[in-house]
């Protein structure tokens, strides 16, 4: 005879049934690290091209997960891109569009951290964060407060809920400092973690850490890309207008010429020993205009890669604390940078452009035992996917649709069926600095079109045959039928996101002031 079982009996053994399945659950959900870095071109990160420098560290991704050879942004610009990370939308829809006018990023909106967040998530974010509003969705936060956000390599300030903190030592390692802290000590151990970690580094100006200085060979010599010297007067108009050539628009501070102002003695003296003897003998010399644009290039290219050989050992020394406490084997590591960078090629630095050099960016993921160890994947994909993605490995639905779509499934062993997806770009910091002129356009699989839609011009690369957005096929005989598929392509892509016609517009003396600003920058 079966025993009598009480409906409270058994009221309480689906409700225990329950609570251990939910735990079971949270035991599997992986913690999410995401390291972020501004300005990171993909031909700086050994792992995708090793003929610039060796980040051995953040190669240690690739090895143990996922390297997308394909990965773009949206909108090219340090906040813009960052909002777009939060909310895996574009810009128009979250409403960033400019690091200099669009005033707050609107914390209020959905974004992935405050969905993993109410779904028992701990969260935090450490190092750069430049959306000017405090951070919302996260547990704990401790951003770089000082020049606008944007920090100084040596001694920032930092901001949190506990105020702000004056610090002395190199920004690289100040945000990993903290980061392992609050691995250490800052959470609660059952429960699962995103944690965000935002370096600084290689962003303007670029300035290599104590060890890098120490370090310092002013004879060695980098290869010049082809285009160095390229004379842009034969390109369209908007082109020609850019403000972002490394002969004409980079300052002294950009080329180490003149030191930072906020340098402690020891690190003032490291300074100086690792760059004035090359200036005294900058100095002395009468160099012609391309010599100059030269020594300014290995000057720039040579600094920018010793800031990412410190931020690389950085990132090693997080791998190794995620290793030596056991949380690599649960946990979902994500390398990307909020966009591309030119270094050099067309003669420029900066970024903003849809070109593959700026616009595509590194993007490795390591997640062991869900991600096949050393694959690679040519799918177009864009940092609107980044949110969908982190959520769907937490198993969390977003409330609103976001834009980008969850790449975890392209990521197992059945994705061999090509991708059919096209890629939308848009662009609107103008005015602004670099007199950049606003586009959008399309990126599909073999081609790429641009539409500088206040200007009436028109860009066409076949990036099979010109990876570097070199030759314009616009209107060019045999391209008609490409091009008005295309122009229809990227129409349905607007109309698929909602683009407004409408756009935002900067305050009337903005323009006038980034002039002015850009004016006194590159005095000598
Ligand atoms: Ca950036």
């Amino acid at each position: 005879m079966r025993p009598k079982v009480s409906v409270f009996t058994r009221l309480a053994g689906a409700l225990l049934g329950a609570l251990l399945a939910v735990k079971l659950q949270a035991a599997a959900r992986p913690n999410i690290v995401f390291i972020f870095s501004d300005d990171h071109a993909v031909k700086a990160v050994s792992a995708y091209d090793d003929n610039l420098v060796s980040t051995p560290n953040i190669d240690r991704l690739a090895k143990a997960g996922v390297r997308f050879n394909r990965a773009y942004v949206g909108n090219a610009i340090c906040g813009p891109s960052r909002a777009t990370t939060l909310t895996g939308t574009h810009s128009h829809a979250n409403g960033f569009v400019s690091n200099e006018w669009s005033g707050e990023f609107d914390g209020s909106q959905q974004t992935f951290p405050k969905l993993l967040q109410a779904a028992g998530y701990q969260t935090a974010v450490v190092g750069k964060w430049h959306l000017y509003s405090d951070p919302t969705g996260f547990d704990h936060w401790d951003v770089i407060d000082n020049a606008f956000e944007q920090g100084t390599y040596f001694n920032p300030r930092f901001r949190s809920s506990a105020g702000e903190e004056e610090t002395n030592g190199y920004v690289a390692e100040l945000i990993t400092d903290k980061a392992i802290q609050w691995l250490d000590a800052g959470r609660e151990l059952e429960q699962p973690f995103l944690l965000m970690v935002h370096h600084k580094t290689p962003h303007r100006n670029w300035t290599p850490g104590p060890e890098e200085l120490r370090h310092w060979d002013e004879d060695a010599r980098l290869p010049e890309p082809p285009s160095l010297l390229r004379d842009l007067s034969h390109t369209s108009i908007p082109r020609q207008n850019a403000r972002m050539s490394i002969g004409e628009h980079m300052g002294d501070n950009d080329v180490k010429l003149s030191m930072p102002g906020n340098l402690d003695e020891q690190q003032a003296a490291l300074w100086q020993q690792a760059f004035g003897p090359g200036n005294m003998a900058y100095a002395a010399q009468t160099l012609s205009q391309d010599e100059q644009t030269r020594w300014k290039y290995q000057r720039y290219l040579k600094t920018y890669l010793a800031s990412i050989r410190g931020m690389d050992r950085q990132i090693g020394r997080l791998l190794d604390h995620l290793d030596a406490n056991g949380l690599a084997d649960n946990t979902l590591i994500v390398y990307t940078s909020d966009q591309g960078f030119f270094l050099g090629e067309n003669g420029w630095f900066d970024k903003r452009w849809m070109d593959e050099i700026s616009a595509r960016v590194p993007l490795l993921m390591q997640w062991s035992g869900t991600i096949p160890a050393g694959i690679s994947s040519n799918d177009l994909v864009q940092n609107i996917d980044y949110a969908p993605t982190l959520l769907a490995a937490a198993g969390v639905e977003p409330a609103t649709p976001m834009h980008g779509v969850n790449l975890l499934p392209r990521l197992s062993g059945e994705r061999t069926a090509p991708w059919q997806r096209d890629l939308y770009y848009h662009y609107y910091e103008n005015p602004g600095f670099h007199g950049v002129a606003r586009h959008y356009g399309i990126r599909a699989q073999r081609y790429k079109l641009i539409h500088f839609y206040r200007d009436e011009v028109w860009e066409l690369y076949d990036l099979q045959t010109d990876p570097e957005d070199q030759v314009n096929l616009y209107g060019k005989p045999g391209f008609e039928a490409i091009t008005a598929d295309l122009k229809k392509r990227l129409q349905s892509l607007r109309a698929q996101y909602q683009v407004p016609e409408q756009d935002p517009e900067a305050p009337w003396y903005h323009g006038p002031m980034i002039r002015l600003f850009e004016w006194l920058l590159n005095l000598r």
